[in-house]
């Protein structure tokens, strides 16, 4: 059902008053964010010894693997009802959605923040839950440095995908919006805000390569 501008302003300010605590800074979450990726990514590059041409090829698969991770957990649990995952997940429908709709898609201010970026502690879901035991694994059976850049390139992909949304919801007219492709992906998932579209339409974040193989990339036509 789509929201009414009344409902929607309705909806933001009951979030703000419920989950954005006066203590709170937006820019301070999202330098957060971005220095602890920052470090992950660091420290992996620096354990990198010797790579092997065929090693590099992690690279590539984990980027491949991260927009099918990325389209099936915004497709799957992020869009349906369930329990298997934290609650940021679970209330993406009911407040990312109807925070931003397809007619109201921008921060009012920095403190908005808080809708857009994943909380800090979920850094330590996905390096410590999801980035750590799949590279101690790939450690073990392949190599350290095939660990090092499947972890390297996690994080990375982590962090495109938090500064590409959360530039999706910038001010249109702010110079971000002109970097290249901005529009065309700003574009795609502005689409994925219409509460019409939303359950069968652009579930990648940053890259549209899933929805494109799987026939849910909508362009508005
Ligand atoms: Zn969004
Ligand atoms: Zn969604």
């Amino acid at each position: 059902m789509p929201m009414s501008a009344e409902q929607v302003e309705q909806f933001r300010n009951e979030f703000r008053t419920k989950y954005i605590s006066a203590r709170y800074s937006g820019w301070r979450h999202l330098g957060l964010t971005v220095s602890i990726t920052l470090l992950v990514m660091i420290a992996c590059i620096l354990a990198l010894n010797n790579v092997l041409p065929l090693e590099w090829l992690a690279v590539p698969v984990t980027f491949v693997y991260a927009n099918l991770t990325e389209y099936l957990g915004h497709k799957g649990p992020m869009h349906h009802k369930t329990r298997i995952l934290p609650l940021p997940f679970q209330r993406h429908t009911v407040e990312h959605h109807a925070f931003f709709t397809e007619t109201r898609t921008t921060f009012d201010n920095s403190r908005d923040f808080k809708a857009v970026l994943f909380p800090p502690v979920m850094l330590l879901f996905f390096f410590g839950g999801f980035a750590l035991p799949v590279g101690l694994l790939l450690y073990y059976t392949l190599s350290p440095n095939v660990a090092f850049l499947f972890v390297l390139t996690s994080a990375a992909y982590f962090l495109n995908y938090e500064l590409l949304h959360f530039c999706y919801h910038i001010d249109e007219n702010s110079w971000v919006s002109k970097l290249p492709f901005m529009s065309t992906l700003r574009r795609h998932h502005t689409f994925h805000h219409n509460r019409r579209l939303m359950s069968n339409y652009n579930f990648n974040i940053t890259y549209p390569i899933c929805d494109y193989l799987f026939g849910s990339y909508y362009r508005g036509d």
